[in-house]
């Protein structure tokens, strides 16, 4: 089997070199990403691996299936870049669905203490060898309250993760989990009551019509004054421009965003030596109560090292036995238990 990979990186390729060797499969890497100008590198192909910024939409699936390819793996767990209707009958699409829970939840975590303690203004004084404290003041987590929105494999982690610094967890889920309350690990609330509650607000749902925005002018005057939010799971969750706005206001008391909804630009890229376009992005950073990574929470070696793992063998086990318990199936609605590839 041959495999087009697109918008590969050198951390993406330690790991999948040697998971390719050990499967005997064959790899074809490309920096670009894949798009509709992008599409015909595949020829010649059996499949393609793409990532989060990668273009899969009507159009380019069309480009790919005229070249005979009949497999999509993506090697990520988010599907929102992916036209699963379009896919649906003509390319078999899976996808990651678990890499590391862990690796994200700690990143927020990482993420929202750096922000509310002051670490990455600290970490520069010091380095100067300025040892003032005036302005580095911050708050403790022991009691306040979290908001988690989507408590799935993440979220769940997140919420054992607050637990351990004894704050109170408010959910809310679109399939709330009697397990977690029974737990006495999280109570749900609806959204509205999340947002006038909450000290800390974390997102960890998926990325739908329903979520467009979840974070917007609306729910953001719902919210506390002070509101720290944290976003690690899809750019557009939030509307950037109303969460500056809100900064600005001092509504908001901290943004702490791994994901940009306008990111496919720019994240996973140098730009330090160009002039940036984007004037929310630039005065989102210039803030000193915002913290920016780039698409970096899932980055770790076990996360690594199971994409890989994962990535391969669903394209294996789908050559193989003609179905793939990870594949997104856009007909029974489902990305898990439905008839394993072969709905079409
Ligand atoms: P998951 O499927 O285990 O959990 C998602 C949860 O969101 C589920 O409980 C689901 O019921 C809930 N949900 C669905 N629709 C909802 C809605 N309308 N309102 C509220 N909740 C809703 O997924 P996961 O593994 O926990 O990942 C969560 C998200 O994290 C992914 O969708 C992805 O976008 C993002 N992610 C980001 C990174 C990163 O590096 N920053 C890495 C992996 C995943």
């Amino acid at each position: 089997m041959k495999i087009a990979f697109f918008d590969v990186k050198p951390y993406d390729k330690q790991f999948f070199d040697k998971v390719a060797k050990e499967r005997g499969v064959t790899v074809k890497y490309f920096e670009t990403k894949l798009t509709e100008d992008t599409v015909t590198l595949a020829k010649g192909s059996d499949a393609v691996c793409v990532f989060v910024n990668d273009t899969v939409n009507a159009n380019v699936i069309d480009g790919l299936y005229n070249l005979g390819i009949k497999m999509i793996a993506l090697r990520c767990a988010g599907y929102n870049n992916v036209d699963v209707k379009h896919a649906f009958g003509k390319i078999h699409v899976f996808r990651v669905p678990a890499y590391s829970p862990y690796a994200v939840a700690e990143h927020a975590m990482a993420m929202l203490l750096t922000s509310i303690r002051r670490i990455h203004k600290a970490y520069i004084r010091t380095r100067d060898f300025n040892f003032s404290l005036n302005g580095l003041s911050g708050f403790d987590l022991n009691g306040k309250t979290v908001g988690v929105i989507g408590t799935g494999k993440i979220g769940r982690v997140f919420i054992d993760i607050c637990k351990g610094f004894n704050m109170n967890v408010l959910a809310y889920d679109k399939y709330p989990s009697r397990e977690l309350e029974e737990q006495n690990k999280a109570k749900y609330v609806e959204l509205e009551e999340l947002f006038k509650n909450s000290d800390v607000i974390s997102l960890h749902c998926p990325l739908t019509e329903e979520t467009y925005h979840i974070i917007d002018k609306n729910s953001i005057d719902l919210c506390k004054k002070g509101v720290v939010i944290i976003n690690t799971s899809r750019g557009a969750l939030v509307d950037a421009e109303h969460l500056l706005s809100a900064i600005k206001e001092r509504k908001v008391g901290a943004a702490c965003l791994d994901v940009y909804e306008e990111e496919s630009e720019l994240f996973f890229e140098d730009f330090s030596g160009h002039i940036i376009d984007d004037d929310v992005l630039a005065r989102l950073i210039s803030m000193p109560n915002v913290i920016v990574t780039s698409h970096q929470a899932f980055l770790t070696a076990e996360a690594l090292e199971n994409i890989a793992n994962t990535t391969i063998d669903n394209l294996c086990n789908f050559i193989k036995n003609g179905e793939c318990s990870n594949e997104i199936c856009y007909r029974c609605g489902k990305t898990e238990d439905c008839k394993k590839g072969k709905c079409f």
